[in-house]
């Protein structure tokens, strides 16, 4: 953490005074690093992953430029999901409101006129790419004031599919307004994409392994078979010391059929979250897993893409993840704001090599062949083995292998 304060980096009292309410009292990296170039009226690119302050480090700022009395919507901050969205949202209201700015997402799956009302109201709107798009043609918003343009988790944005959109909303910005880029990655279409939306950008890397906003991380590797991985994840959900929980699946109709599987199981709560459940349903789940009244949240990668639960103690990729950028955002749901947390893998038979590739290409191979999982295994349901990361997104750092099951941290869902 950082020796600044926010008053130091510029942040007026009202703003600090919202914070510290919440408990953000310091700058985390990535806020130090961003909110002084922000001030000064830079365009910046942000590579930083996901759990590291990135939505205050672009939001602080942001509420600070931004004039009450200037023609709305006067930001606007593109979002690839809504979850994502509306998580924006919540993070940003009570220090929007302390300058007595309005802030809303839009996003589909909803009604779009009470939406298209708040929008047309909003100092700084939230949006994703398709809805904002609706509300342009049907003439509800113009983007012709906006002097702040965000884009959030880029990258994801781009992997979704959203460039020609996005290209199309940017183009209908003023040329002259100030452009912030945060991204897992800047390197490949990411960077170029950023160079164009931007003008003499200032870049800021903030990485995982230097960072202290993540708490300790650790890797589990978990040999199953294929016809008993309903039992070796309800083992894994009867651990002591187990808190939220995120099982990915690849799957929608996966989510649905695993959920009702182990909710069959006693003292298992769970629900599922995917792109078939309307709005509604999928916020109800996130207030359950939120609330605590389900323990369990199983999704898919798309619907888990912007999911920031404090708090979730593991994270069990029941299914295998497709690739390397999908374990690293998988994970990355836990051993946020300091927590510790469990990132467990199952590896079912066959599927040996692909997760050595993946675990090699984030940095944790030693952690997979501390696991033990043999070549070619047959799936007996052997123990895990554990292997512990500080600061480990990358997990690049320093790792020991472990293969005792005491010490579990020791978080309980809330109630
Ligand atoms: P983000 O990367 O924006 O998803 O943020 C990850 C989590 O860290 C969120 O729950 C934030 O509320 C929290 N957070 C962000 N900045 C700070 C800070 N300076 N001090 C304490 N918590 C923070």
């Amino acid at each position: 953490m950082s020796k600044q304060s926010f008053a130091d980096l510029g942040i007026s009292g009202s703003i600090v005074s919202a914070l510290e309410e919440r408990g953000i009292e310091k700058p985390f990296a990535v806020q130090s690093l961003v909110i002084g170039d922000v001030l000064a009226g830079r365009d910046v690119l942000v590579q930083s992953p996901t759990g590291s302050g990135k939505t205050l480090a672009f939001g602080i700022p942001l509420v600070e430029a931004v004039s009450t009395e200037a023609r709305r919507p006067s930001a606007l901050v593109l979002a690839p999901t809504r979850e994502l969205a509306s998580q924006i949202v919540d993070e940003l209201e009570s220090i929007c409101r302390s300058r007595a700015l309005s802030i809303t997402a839009v996003y589909g799956g909803v009604g779009i006129q009470a939406q298209a009302k708040r929008a047309a109201r909003a100092h700084i709107l939230v949006a994703c790419p398709g809805r904002l798009e609706d509300l342009i043609q049907r003439g509800e918003i113009t983007l012709e004031h906006i002097q702040y343009l965000v884009l959030d988790e880029a990258d994801r944005m781009l992997d979704m599919g959203f460039k020609p959109a996005v290209d199309r909303i940017v183009r209908q910005t003023p040329k002259d307004r100030q452009t912030l880029f945060f991204s897992a990655t800047l390197e490949g279409e990411a960077g170029r994409v950023a160079e164009s939306y931007t003008t003499d950008p200032v870049t800021r890397v903030n990485r995982a392994e230097a960072s202290s906003t993540r708490g300790r991380l650790r890797y589990e590797f978990v040999s199953v078979g294929r016809e008993t991985k309903v039992s070796s994840l309800l083992e894994q959900l009867d651990e002591p010391g187990r808190g939220r929980t995120l099982v990915f699946v690849r799957t929608k109709h996966g989510a649905d059929r695993l959920v009702k599987k182990i909710t069959r199981a006693p003292g298992v709560h769970a629900a599922a979250i995917h792109g078939n459940k309307s709005q509604n349903q999928r916020n109800r789940a996130l207030a359950d897993f939120e609330s605590g009244k389900v323990d369990t949240l199983v999704a898919t990668d798309v619907a888990a893409r912007g999911i920031d639960v404090a708090e979730v103690t593991h994270v069990i990729n029941y299914d295998i993840p497709v690739d390397s950028d999908t374990f690293i955002h998988r994970v990355g749901r836990t051993a946020r704001a300091g927590a510790d947390g469990v990132g467990v893998s199952f590896v079912a038979e066959g599927q040996e090599s692909e997760m050595r590739k993946i675990a090699k290409s984030v940095g944790i191979s030693s952690e997979y062949e501390a696991a033990g999982i043999p070549r070619g295994h047959s799936g007996s349901g052997q123990k895990p083995s554990r292997t512990e990361t500080t600061n480990g997104q990358g997990g690049r750092g320093r790792s020991r292998s472990r293969r005792s099951r005491s010490n579990r941290n020791g978080q309980k869902p809330r109630s």
